[in-house]
């Protein structure tokens, strides 16, 4: 499935450039616009799903794939000593684009605690 107006479906598509790192029939990776580390990348799934709310059987391979690609992309990007795979999900989480994405973050130097104590 596929969402004509979403952001990521048309980058999936080729109707918007990406700097892409993979591409397959079920996955894509691309850096992100605005790294927030040194090694910053997305890591999408071709369907449309806009969050983890939504996921189902059906994804089970997308998604698995998307986890066993995050460690090879990232130590080909660079992030050869650690890096940490992010999901945001709904409003609590800041999930800025509805279609289902990890972010890979890496170094070289260490990314800070997960989240910031109050
Ligand atoms: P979220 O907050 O939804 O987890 O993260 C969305 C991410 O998508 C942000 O880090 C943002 O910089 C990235 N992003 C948004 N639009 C584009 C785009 O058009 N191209 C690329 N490469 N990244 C984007
Ligand atoms: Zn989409």
């Amino acid at each position: 499935m596929t969402d004509p107006d979403c952001i990521f479906c048309k980058i999936a598509r080729g109707e918007i450039a990406a700097k892409k790192i993979h591409d397959d029939a079920d996955v894509m990776a691309f850096h992100d616009i605005r790294p927030q580390a040194p090694v910053h990348f997305l890591l999408v799934t071709k369907a449309h799903i806009a969050s983890l709310y939504d996921a189902g059987p059906a994804h089970q391979a997308a998604l698995g794939k998307l986890l066993v690609l995050a460690g090879r992309l990232a130590r080909e990007a660079g992030a050869t000593d650690g890096f940490r795979a992010i999901i945001n999900n709904g409003r609590v989480a800041h999930q800025e684009v509805y279609h289902l994405h990890m972010h890979v973050l890496g170094g070289p130097e260490s990314l800070g605690p997960m989240l910031a104590r109050k």
